[in-house]
């Protein structure tokens, strides 16, 4: 296998490094203290400077103004962004935007193109993914509760969604709901769209997270849907493919969020390695000559290197033979790159002391954040049991001696 980085790739991973150490990084403390909203304009600055230099949307198509990568090059400048949490979103690849607008890209009618992938993809619009049940559980979402309902020319939409990423202040959401509740478990359900504005979408709150509710982009809200009718043009794809459409999201973007935690340990690994140089225990000895402190350091650069290369091969196989194919690699780095992410945050807080709890360093952002990680798209006994269900059957008729 090459591990060459193209030209074109090694200059784009160079310039986003530059640009987050020099733009973004010096923000963050600024970022932990305000309101998004508060940093929405600043934010909407970097976002101009990011597409005059070329680098926005890096996983969308050129025609959508995107820099057409493929999912492994993605994946590398993913990991450069993830080093800071405003990195996705000033480069115009967050979730979940960039799953949305792949699907619409590759389901969308044009009619939905004009109106929601074309702002969505040029960052005038934020959206959300609506399929996350309060009542029913989420790792087997075949049990969904909202339904969608045809009268005339419409679809009629009640159900109590929650965690729906980003909806404040988004102007739409993508929300799976049972169309044809007679069809067998996986042919039930429908991607629909429901503009914010429809007086049947009701934003109870955002969810506090681990003590904080956020706003705007950074938050999860609640969501009541009653009786949002909408027209049936809003459906997204053919009716009862709601399954099959939310896969083709899901793959691609396991490959996004592991390379953007891989982002995120890296720049916890820096921070702690720093930290243990610079922290003097007692006279001329640092936290780093502790054997205990250099096992951490030698342990989640290990861990680092071996998640880096399973994501990237993961992307690889992905690429040449399909998702489908690729699914145990897939769920295999779901679960690895999750847990040493949160190992590595984990150790880092530690290495800093009170100082790790603080939010005057982005680990307790992380830590907080990102302990999510484990359980959203998949949770990792999902992916775990699938995996070993996989295993097992390939070994039935075999003979091992
Ligand atoms: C920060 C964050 C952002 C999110 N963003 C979105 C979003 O934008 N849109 C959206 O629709 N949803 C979103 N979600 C929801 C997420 O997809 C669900 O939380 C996830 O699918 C798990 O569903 P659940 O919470 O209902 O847990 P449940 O399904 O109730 O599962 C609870 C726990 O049971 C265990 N478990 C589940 N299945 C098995 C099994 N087969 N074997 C053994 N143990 C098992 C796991 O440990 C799991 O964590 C988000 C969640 C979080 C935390």
């Amino acid at each position: 296998m090459d591990f060459a980085m193209s030209e074109r790739i090694s200059a784009a991973c160079q310039l986003a490094r530059e640009f987050v150490e020099k733009e973004l990084i010096p923000l963050e403390r600024e970022f932990l203290g305000k309101t998004f909203a508060e940093v929405s304009p600043i934010l909407d600055q970097k976002r101009d400077m990011v597409k005059k230099m070329e680098l926005w949307a890096p996983n969308l198509p050129e025609e959508l103004g995107g820099m057409g990568l493929t999912l492994m090059e993605h994946g590398l400048i993913s990991e450069v962004l993830g080093r800071t949490p405003l990195g996705h979103y000033v480069f115009g690849c967050q979730a979940p935007d960039a799953g949305n607008a792949e699907i619409l890209h590759k389901y969308g009618t044009e009619a939905q193109k004009a109106q929601y992938l074309e702002p969505l993809a040029s960052g005038k619009i934020r959206s959300c993914f609506s399929m996350t049940e309060v009542d029913m559980p989420g790792s087997n979402p075949v049990m969904m509760d909202t339904t969608a309902v045809k009268d005339g020319g419409d679809y009629v939409i009640n159900g109590h969604k929650w965690y729906s990423t980003a909806a404040d202040g988004s102007r739409f959401a993508i929300v799976m709901a049972v169309t044809n509740p007679e069809a067998p478990p996986y042919l039930r359900a429908s991607m629909i769209i429901v503009p914010t504005d429809n007086p049947g979408f009701n934003l109870v709150r955002n969810i506090p997270v681990m003590g904080h509710s956020g706003d705007g982009y950074f938050s999860h809200a609640e969501i009541l849907y009653q009786s949002a009718r909408v027209p049936r043009e809003n459906l997204l794809g053919p009716e009862g493919m709601g399954f099959v459409i939310a896969q083709d999201r899901l793959g691609p973007g396991r490959i996004h969020h592991c390379m953007r935690w891989l982002g995120v340990a890296s720049r916890s690994f820096d921070l702690m390695c720093q930290r243990a140089n610079s922290r003097e225990m007692s006279p001329g000895k640092s936290l780093g000559t502790k054997q205990i402190v250099q096992q951490w350091i030698a342990d989640s650069a290990a861990e680092i290197q071996a998640a880096r290369l399973m994501v990237l091969h993961a992307a690889w196989a992905m690429e040449t033979k399909g998702h489908k194919e690729a699914r145990d690699e897939v769920s295999m780095i779901k679960f690895v790159v999750a847990n040493t992410m949160n190992r590595v945050v984990d150790r880092a807080l530690q290495v800093h002391g009170g100082l790790g709890m603080t939010d005057d360093t982005p680990i307790a952002f992380f830590y907080r954040h990102e302990r999510a990680a484990r359980i959203y798209d998949g949770a990792d006994e999902v992916h775990k049991a699938a995996l070993a269900r996989r295993i097992l059957e390939s070994y039935k008729g075999r003979v091992v001696r």
